[in-house]
């Protein structure tokens, strides 16, 4: 055994490139070398590029090189004249020099939720399938490898052929990083661990590889040096590229370090609620706005959002610093040091967020003059259960339960959402919770099906359902049958008139007769409509006089009242929640409702949004259910202000010419009115048509 120390003196440290060298001149040699770092001791070995990588030596850096075998000395000359060389990097390549994007870059967008953080920038790009564990048959394992070395071959011919196009019209120095990434797909720390994995946990290679890759990039978005975190990114292409042949598909899901803030074009709900929280701090995205169910669930979750960044994505790399400031809708991309000062100066002074804003007060509460209001919880995921407790939450208002189908293409058992739903029940307590049956199609779950061209307009929600009677029988039964252990109501989303309602309602009586039939347990449910198309609006009266209560979807009542996508941020200057048309909407359906005597509950986020909420008593609302996280908020304004009050400011609001007018109206009664409420600052602001 023969050992030398070295020390880095290129500027750039030992980063892909070298690292590439390095591997070349290593692997002449029969004798294992192995790379110590002298200040922590660890340690690489020489002829694995992704080992060299995680040593993460920027200049400077001291090292020993220790060789074993035969050619032992031979090697280490070899070794230590490269490092003497500086790797043989006489040219000195644009592409090699520090990103000139060091810049402090500010974006404004729209903030979704509380807080502002500070961390380190995760490029995700939808469109992705996710990758799914399954279990491999011993029988099969072999194959299972075979399938995975394909994949590697293809990646491999993909990267040559990218690469000489590269070199033909960019010139060596651009091409060489596909030399790095065709090194990563041949180091055994790669093929070797993916293929140990399969065996050894009889998982199928896209998981496989997702395991070992994501090991890998949280090793490296670790990295204690800019410049080599960089290159994550790197190692990212290639297992995306690697999943990308195993699955046949695009794109998919990355690692998570301790502070990453995704950063992505567009996220899917499913993702965000796929999300390791302990990991993700925040997210910043180019499409979205406030209803939109990504930004929803971001709330739900405590997750600190910006949307609606444009084209935010494109400028960000993976590992680059970020602060996210939800409180300001903006996002500033390497942020100098006074810029992180003033920041952690003014999260400080801001006080706690809404997330450590607890308060265990519960109950319906009551206005000045006794009008008492019931503040329930939206919720999605079953990690927000606990969220309907410590919020003080009349029960479960909404449970949107097309989150059971996270898993792309799967629908749950009846078993497993049996499970849920009595989770929900036992959380929901005395108040109940009310289940949404799937409300798939749009925005979510949109792979369960074809891609539509108006998806918004298409086979959503009940409309799904009635095509899909398979899985809406299952989830019906579920329903049924958890509602023996507690209050379970159901509610039927989309209905365009009592027509969908009589079907949907068709089908759970069927079912009812069946489980009665299997003398299985279950209770019959209180069934109710969401209104939240204008032609539900319209025909209101026919609806209530057959289901046993009405929920109104504002979000959804808004997009289908103005004709505007409620995730598309070009148009989110018409998305005008306190649109005249709005109101009357809303009005007309409170009215229809105490005309035939049934109860409304108010489950968009206008129902979250405390001078909406306000507005929403004043036009006779008493029902609201919202994001957990913001009942305290609600409660607080709601117990200071007086319902007459409101009335008032609502009646002069329902004879405003356009949305324009009525925020104003807002804005000038609720500054007078309830001046300690509503300073200036806490209304919603006025969208900017830019
Ligand atoms: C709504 O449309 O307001 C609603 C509550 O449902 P979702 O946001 O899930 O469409
Ligand atoms: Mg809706």
């Amino acid at each position: 055994m023969a050992e030398r120390r070295l020390q880095v003196t290129s500027r750039l440290g030992l980063h892909a490139r070298a690292a590439a060298n390095l591997v070349r001149v290593a692997s002449k040699f029969e004798s294992s070398l192995t790379l110590q770092r002298l200040d922590g001791g660890a340690e690489a070995d020489a002829k694995s590029i992704l080992s060299i990588l995680t040593l993460a030596a920027s200049r400077g850096t001291d090292l020993k090189i220790i060789a074993h075998g035969i050619d032992e000395q031979q090697a280490l000359d070899a070794i230590v004249g490269l490092f003497s060389r500086d790797f043989d990097e006489t040219e000195k390549y644009d592409v090699e020099q520090p990103s000139p994007a060091t810049q402090e870059l500010r974006c404004k967008g729209l903030g979704v939720s509380d807080g502002i953080v500070l961390g380190r920038v995760l490029r995700l790009q939808e469109g992705t399938r996710g990758v799914y564990r399954a279990v491999i048959a011993e029988a099969d394992l072999e194959r299972e490898r075979h399938r995975f070395r394909v994949a590697v071959r293809l990646s491999r011919r993909q990267l040559e052929a990218i690469k000489a196009r590269a070199e033909k019209e960019l010139g060596r120095g651009h091409a060489y990083i596909f030399d790095a990434h065709l090194l990563f797909l041949e180091d055994a720390k790669l093929t070797r661990d993916v293929e140990d994995y399969i065996v050894r946990e009889r998982a199928n290679a896209e998981w496989a590889a997702k395991v070992v890759g994501d090991r890998l990039l949280s090793i490296y978005t670790q990295i204690n040096d800019d410049y080599l975190r960089e290159r994550g990114s790197d190692i990212e292409d290639v297992i995306q590229r690697l999943l990308a042949n195993l699955t046949g598909e695009g794109p998919k899901y990355p690692n998570l370090s301790e502070d990453s803030v995704i950063v992505s074009p567009d996220l899917l709900p499913s993702t965000v609620a796929e999300l390791n929280l302990k990991h993700v701090k925040a997210i910043a995205t180019d499409a979205g706005g406030w209803t939109s169910h990504m930004a929803i669930i971001a709330r739900g979750l405590g997750l600190t959002a910006v949307v609606g960044l444009r084209d935010f994505y494109q400028r960000t790399r993976t590992g680059d610093q970020i602060l996210v400031d939800a409180r300001r809708g903006e996002v500033i991309l390497h942020p100098t040091a006074s810029t992180i000062e003033q920041y952690q100066a003014t999260a400080e002074s801001a006080g706690p967020s809404l997330r450590e804003d607890k308060t265990v007060e519960s109950g319906p509460v009551e206005t000045q003059d006794g009008v008492l209001i019931s503040l329930r919880a939206n919720v999605e995921l079953p990690t927000e259960f606990q969220a309907v407790r410590d919020f003080g939450a009349c029960g479960v208002g909404l449970f949107r339960s097309e989150f059971l189908l996270s898993r792309p293409g799967l629908m749950s058992s009846e078993e497993q959402q049996y499970g849920a739903y009595k989770a929900l029940v036992d959380v929901a307590g005395e108040h109940g919770a009310i289940v949404r049956l799937f409300d798939v199609g749009g925005e979510v779950g949109s792979e369960l099906k074809e891609r539509e061209r108006n998806p918004a307009l298409g086979l959503r929600a009940v409309r799904f359902s009635l095509r899909n009677k398979a899985a809406m029988r299952t989830q019906v039964r579920a329903i049924l049958r958890a509602s023996a252990v507690g209050p379970l109501s159901l509610v039927i989303p989309m209905v365009a008139d009592v027509a969908d309602v009589r079907r949907a309602k068709q089908v759970i009586t069927e079912e009812v007769a069946h489980l009665a039939a299997e003398q299985k347990q279950f209770s019959e449910v209180q069934i109710g409509a969401m209104i939240e198309v204008p032609s539900a609006v319209l025909t209101a009266e026919t609806i209530a006089k057959e289901v046993d209560f009405f929920e109104l979807g504002t979000n959804d009542l808004v997009q289908y009242t103005l004709a505007v996508d409620r995730g598309n941020d070009k148009v989110s200057y018409w998305f005008r929640t306190l649109h005249p048309a709005v109101l009357y909407g809303i009005n007309r359906t409170l009215l229809a409702a105490r005309e035939a005597n049934i109860p409304v509950i108010v489950c968009g986020e206008m129902a979250s949004t405390p001078a909406y909420a306000v507005l929403l008593i004043g036009l006779g609302a008493i029902d609201l259910s919202m994001t957990p996280a913001m009942i305290p908020r609600v409660r607080t304004v709601v117990s200071r202000i007086n319902a007459d009050e409101a009335r008032e400011v609502a009646l002069k609001c329902l004879q405003a010419a356009t949305a324009d007018d009525v925020e104003d109206l807002v804005r000038n009664e609720f500054r007078t009115r309830w001046p300690e409420l509503f300073p200036l600052n806490t209304l919603p602001k006025p969208p900017q048509i830019s």
